[in-house]
């Protein structure tokens, strides 16, 4: 049985990369300060064979007993809101993080996977994203807490691999939705979802000319299990390549909730990236993946979700 370590496992990605690795039989330590994950994505998980809670801070030193298979890094604040509110936190786990967690899989001879971003191409000016591409970040905006602290992770893993023969993975995630985001991100779907259900003014920002490009849940996952299983040390980007404005975006939420809801505008967020969209040709050919579920579809399961809990 494969004994894998998931940091951040009780955060939104995390909590459903757990029920995953469960379902396939794998042994799954979840480790999670609580800063942005909270124990209700994971408590159905207490009791299941295999499943292991350690409520530690990974920037700390972490002990693990026994061997490991695995180490999926997977903690960060990752919600715009949230790492404007938690800047220093933001880059000590992308930082002392990421080396507390290198260091465990060195030890271990495990295999390390590191949850990067499309924040890494900063405000792209390449459309779509390539992973050959550099990047256009503003180190000290707000957002560059983020974006550093992933640029600086990824550096990070590849002297492990160079130095050290470390096996290794980085995967570039794009903008994610389903079921167990938090309501109150800040993240424009939970936002607009919640919003349209309440009946209340979904708030685009700017004109809403920006685009994103949102992968269902499930299929992030699949790509990140993919990446696991057969990529290589080089990054990968994982998400869908279907590019809608922001705009757009909150009239489908309106339409598919049936709201009566209205549009109203607030000012773009400093440094708020224009275009968002991968190129997943690499993912495609090396790991015979690709998004599946449609975005309507998607955002019913979502809808649902937001709908059925309170929290
Ligand atoms: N956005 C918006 N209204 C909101 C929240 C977000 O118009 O209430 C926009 C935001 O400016 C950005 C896009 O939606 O252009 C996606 O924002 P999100 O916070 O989800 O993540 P990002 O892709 O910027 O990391």
């Amino acid at each position: 049985m494969e004994r894998i370590l998931v940091t951040g496992g009780a955060g939104f990605i995390g909590s459903n990369l757990c029920d995953r690795l469960i379902e396939a039989g794998a042994s799954v330590l979840c480790v999670d300060n609580l800063l942005t994950g909270a124990l209700h994505n994971i408590e159905h998980l207490f009791g299941r064979e295999g499943f292991t809670f350690l409520k530690q801070d990974v920037t700390d030193y972490i002990h693990v007993p026994g061997p490991l298979d695995s180490v999926l890094h997977f903690a960060s604040p990752a919600s715009p809101v949230d790492y404007l509110e938690l800047p220093i936190q933001t880059l000590k786990v992308g930082a002392l993080g990421t080396h507390k967690v290198l260091g465990l899989a060195k030890e271990k001879r495990a295999r390390l996977l590191l949850a990067s971003t499309s924040e890494v191409y900063g405000d792209p000016q390449q459309h779509p994203q390539k992973e050959s591409y550099w990047g256009h970040v503003n180190p000290i905006g707000p957002r560059g807490v983020y974006d550093e602290a992933k640029r600086f992770a990824e550096a990070l893993v590849m002297a492990y691999h160079r130095v050290h023969g470390l096996d290794t993975r980085i995967v570039r995630i794009f903008n994610t939705y389903g079921p167990r985001m938090r309501r109150d991100d800040g993240r424009v779907v939970p936002t607009f979802i919640c919003q349209a259900l309440a009946g209340e003014d979904l708030t685009v920002f700017g004109d809403g000319s920006q685009t994103r490009s949102f992968c269902y849940v499930d299929d992030l996952i699949d790509g990140v299990l993919a990446a696991l299983e057969r990529g290589d040390a080089q990054p990968i980007n994982v998400g869908n390549p279907e590019e809608h404005s922001i705009l757009s975006f909150a009239e489908k939420i309106i339409d598919l909730t049936g709201s009566s809801s209205r549009i109203v505008h607030q000012p773009l967020p400093v440094d708020d990236p224009k275009v968002r969209q991968p190129d997943i040709g690499r993912a495609r050919s090396l790991l015979g993946w690709e998004p599946e579920v449609p975005l309507d579809e998607g955002l019913a399961r979502t809808v649902a979700f937001f709908k059925e809990t309170r929290r």
